[in-house]
């Protein structure tokens, strides 16, 4: 059953990325902000929100288990089987969001505030790939996605060039400061026999077996995919729900 879940969450993974050519405009970082100039509440304005708000019951699970990126990035791993750094380096994706994220405020000032909602903005009656020049969008962020995670390991782009994981990163920190129960890791570092499974097989290459030595599981980078919890020989690891 728990070879199962992994085997399904990478089947939802593959057919969430045979669909990004005609997803692709809803996680636009760029359709944002041309609808924040114009008023407009975009059909990305709407995905981020959605990821923002989910973070404060299921963490990042939009990152391990729906986003077209990640399996991008899994068929990188297999070429490139080295693991990302992480650390102080997974904030350096929270600079430019800031910046960004303060861009499209102002630019809805600027414009009068939201004038309407536009899910399908830019698109072509919702597909975008069928909108014009979408091709080279679609292939820019292909190469960009699939360059960070052979340049710096798996994973890559979700710890340095990712700007939908801060939405979640950041709702998880006022969601621990609000104390809001949420999906979460729990382990029993008593039955642990430290074989280091679980971190040899994390895919955002954290410190699991540490974490669990630690009795610290949550974990800003953590995706809450389950891998850890299905390769540990011993159970140590399992899925909860709770506050911090
Ligand atoms: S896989 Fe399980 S037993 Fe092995 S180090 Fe991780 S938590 Fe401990
Ligand atoms: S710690 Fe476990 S649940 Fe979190 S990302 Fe790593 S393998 Fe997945």
């Amino acid at each position: 059953m728990t070879v199962n879940r992994q085997r399904i969450r990478e089947w939802v993974l593959i057919v969430s990325m045979v669909l990004f050519p005609i997803t692709f405009y809803y996680l636009s970082p760029y359709l944002i902000v041309l609808g924040a100039s114009e008023g407009i509440v975009s059909g990305s304005f709407l995905l981020f929100s959605l990821l923002f708000f989910s973070s404060f019951v299921l963490g990042r699970i939009w990152c391990a288990w729906l986003c077209p990126g990640a399996e991008v990035q899994e068929l990188c791993h297999r070429v490139r089987k080295k693991g990302a750094k992480g650390g102080k380096l997974d904030l350096i994706k929270l600079g430019p969001w800031t910046v960004w994220v303060v861009v499209i405020i102002a630019l809805f000032i600027r414009s009068g505030g939201i004038s309407t909602v536009q899910p399908l903005y830019q698109t072509w009656h919702g597909i975008s790939i069928l909108a014009a020049g979408a091709v080279f969008v679609l292939a820019g962020v292909l190469l960009l996605i699939s360059g960070l995670s052979l340049a710096f390991g798996r994973r890559g782009f979700c710890h340095y060039g990712c700007w939908m994981a801060p939405f979640m990163i950041v709702g998880g920190k006022l969601r621990d400061l609000l104390r809001f129960p949420h999906l979460r890791l729990r382990s029993d570092k008593e039955k642990c026999i430290h074989c280091k499974a679980c971190s040899r097989n994390c895919p955002m290459s954290l410190d699991v077996e540490g974490m669990v030595s630690k009795g610290k599981m949550d974990h800003s980078e953590c995706i809450n995919c389950g891998t850890c919890i299905d390769v540990c020989p011993k159970g140590v690891i399992r899925y909860g729900f709770g506050g911090p």
